[in-house]
């Protein structure tokens, strides 16, 4: 799932800088206005530099983003989704991603959101993407799956063998419900545990429930390996939860986290600091090489983090029911200053 070419500290040696993250209001149509920085290196520079040149080769992983409804407005989310969000995959749209999926091999379906859980046709997708893949994804930020009327969900996602990739930024209950909302922390706790007793997370069994952990403002994870032990202690010894993998990723510098970044004068810093922690392994090994994403109204992009930027595959906007099969090895992949965040350190998949 990760490149991992650094094992210590992932990011190198840069000061770690701790900054009160505060949540930038933004208007629903805000999406893809990129702030613009100018002080940084083009992205293509330090690639020519290494003698990289990025393009596509076969693609194995189809992502489905299925909305911006999301319960939260996380203070770093690249999409700014949240309550107030309208855009959500209707039912004609999952169904031609689901003829895409059943025309295609893809390795591995990956869903996320937004909140998938919010919306209305997830059940659909996930019990249809389930006998296309050997691998079902369901990306989670834990609160959402915590709701009684969600319990039909959980067991449908234990049926379908996905492996939930659930978001929790920290072991801190303030920590998390500053940047997540109030309660957040222990409905996720609970979200934990209610997956543990369906069987996930468990040494043996089948069942992968891995956690994703990014920081709370413009500065890099810690050290996954000590971050890890860390969370497996601790959520053991106070709340009994066991769990796969734990995954550290840096924030990246779209949306609302991008607007933060530019009023509070981090902006420029922080893609200074991505790019002094460029490494060539991570830069090789992005996913956007073997992955296609479509979005909520059905157009396709290199990766998540695109379509937040309104980047569209191949620079041109294309409807996955105008792509009959996958796209082709060699096909340019569409860069820009937040695909930093994908080739520093251990790199972001
Ligand atoms: S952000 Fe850039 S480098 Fe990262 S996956 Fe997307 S296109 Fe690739």
């Amino acid at each position: 799932m990760k490149n991992i070419c650094f094992s210590q500290n992932h990011y190198g040696h840069f000061d770690i800088q701790l900054l009160t993250l505060k949540v930038v209001m933004n208007t629903p149509d805000s999406t893809n206005q990129q702030i613009p920085s100018r002080n940084h290196k083009p992205i293509s520079q330090i690639l020519a530099r290494h003698g990289l040149n990025l393009t596509r080769e076969k693609t194995t992983c189809l992502q489905i983003n299925t909305g911006l409804v999301c319960n939260q407005s996380c203070a770093h989310c690249h999409l700014e989704a949240g309550p107030y969000r309208l855009e959500s995959m209707d039912l004609i749209t999952a169904e031609q991603v689901i003829e895409y999926a059943a025309r295609n091999s893809f390795e591995t379906i990956d869903i996320t959101g937004g909140a998938p859980e919010l919306n209305p046709n997830i059940s659909t997708l996930i019990a249809e993407l389930g006998k296309y893949t050997q691998k079902l994804m369901f990306r989670s930020n834990l609160s959402a799956l915590n709701n009684r009327q969600n319990d039909q969900l959980m067991e449908l996602l234990r049926d379908n063998r996905a492996v939930i990739v659930a978001s929790l930024p920290s072991l801190n209950q303030g920590q998390t419900d500053s940047q997540r909302g109030n309660q957040v922390f222990a409905r996720s706790i609970e979200a934990l545990q209610r997956l543990n007793s369906l069987g996930y997370g468990k040494d043996g069994c089948e069942l992968v429930l891995d956690l994703v952990s990014n920081p709370t403002g413009a500065f890099f994870p810690p050290s996954q390996e000590q971050a890890e032990k860390k969370f497996r202690q601790t959520l053991h010894r106070k709340w009994g939860i066991t769990f796969n993998n734990l995954y550290c990723f840096a924030n990246v510098p779209l949306g609302r986290f991008r607007k933060w970044l530019k009023s509070s004068g981090n902006l420029d810093p922080y893609l200074e600091r991505l790019a002094s922690a460029f490494n060539p392994c991570a830069a090789r090994g992005v996913m956007c090489k073997s992955l296609i994403c479509v979005s909520w109204d059905g157009y396709l992009y290199d990766c998540d983090f695109n379509l937040a930027a309104g980047l569209p595959m191949n620079r041109r906007k294309t409807h996955i029911t105008d792509m009959q099969r996958k796209p082709l090895a060699g096909t340019p992949i569409a860069l820009a200053d937040h695909c930093y965040t994908c080739m520093a350190g251990t790199g972001f998949t």
